[in-house]
């Protein structure tokens, strides 16, 4: 590990602002993915300042119905906060399908949209990547590529995102609210993580020295009949092949509001409002879910080794939706 200078910030400006004016500095917060990165020499901040004691670990209900997740919030405490198992079981279950409990009890809701792709190229620096070394090429292009991305990927990378907490973030349409210098401004979770284009080491709209204070998650009543499904090689402790986090709300018969976003094939958290539009205004279906389904995976761009996500992402589509309609 590269030699770096730790620092502990006691309030939130002043942690704020030693971050912006070193341009190699960066905050730490559970550790659970920078520290990994920093050991394999992939990350080499030369200060880290350590925002672990800000008061930003709170969980709190929003006037319109919906929930502030602080920033330090724990996983493992938003997984099991009694209104966010009984507004968003969905978003619940994809943390409790991130990782492992030791993890959970230190990785915080900042860190988990923050953490890095789990490429082994990416992790490995004696190969050749763009997201690592920008401009060397990418070895999974022509390599082993069975986990990677068939959605939103380009030449330069087909990285996938790895968490599943940012699945169910997006499906909801929750909102990033971020404080840097030009202070507080709130981000579509949507639009907050960047495609790869020919920039892959730039990943999110985070500028440098800004924070992530919360992310906040709308009220969203369909959001009670909801789920989150992760296909992995083993059953715990695995990154995801393929996951959907889907929500229905059905009404007198018909499909009034629907949710889906897709993890493990995209480059992104991959929100499919082309898959919903397929879905609202019909009555439940299993043609209808298998078109919906196919549109989740329109565009999908497998290589060599993951072409078998796409059958395996449109098949969890339907389960999902197969699932909750039957719930209504
Ligand atoms: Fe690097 Fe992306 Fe290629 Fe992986 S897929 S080697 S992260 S450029």
């Amino acid at each position: 590990m590269n030699p770096f200078q730790y620092e502990q910030a006691q309030e939130l400006n002043s942690g704020a602002e030693r971050v912006l004016r070193t341009p190699e500095a960066t905050f730490l917060a559970g550790g659970t993915n920078l520290l990994d990165l920093m050991k394999l020499g992939v990350e080499k901040p030369a200060v880290l300042v350590d925002v672990r004691k800000l008061p930003l670990a709170q969980v709190e209900e929003l006037p319109d119905g919906g929930l502030r997740l602080g920033a330090l919030a724990r996983n493992s405490d938003v997984a099991f906060h009694p209104l966010v198992k009984e507004r968003y079981p969905l978003l619940s279950q994809a943390l409790l399908a991130g990782a492992s409990a030791q993890l959970r009890n230190m990785a915080t809701v900042g860190g988990n949209v923050m953490q890095r792709t789990r490429c082994s190229y990416f992790r490995d620096t004696s190969t050749r990547c763009n997201k690592r070394e920008p401009g060397t090429g990418c070895s999974a292009l022509e390599g082993i590529n069975r986990g990677h991305a068939v959605l939103g990927v380009s030449e330069a990378c087909i990285a996938t995102h790895p968490s599943d907490m940012a699945v169910a973030l997006a499906a909801l349409g929750a909102t990033v609210r971020v404080k840097g210098e030009k202070g507080e401004r709130s981000i579509p979770f949507t639009d907050f993580h960047l495609l790869p284009g020919t920039t892959p080491q730039r990943e999110t709209q985070l500028e440098h020295g800004e924070l992530i204070l919360s992310v906040d998650v709308p009220a969203l009543p369909a959001a009670k009949q909801s789920l989150y499904i992760k296909v992995r090689d083993r059953a715990s402790y695995a990154f995801a092949l393929a996951s959907v986090a889907a929500a229905l709300e059905v009404k007198n018969g018909r499909i009034e509001q629907a949710r889906l976003a897709l993890g493990g094939v995209g480059t992104k958290p991959w929100r499919v409002p082309a898959a919903e539009a397929k879905l609202v205004g019909q009555a439940p279906s299993p043609e209808v879910f298998q078109a919906a389904a196919a549109a989740a995976l329109e565009g999908a761009q497998p290589r060599e080794h993951n072409g078998f996500k796409v059958e395996l992402a449109r098949r969890l589509v339907v389960r999902a939706l197969t699932v909750l309609g039957g719930r209504s």
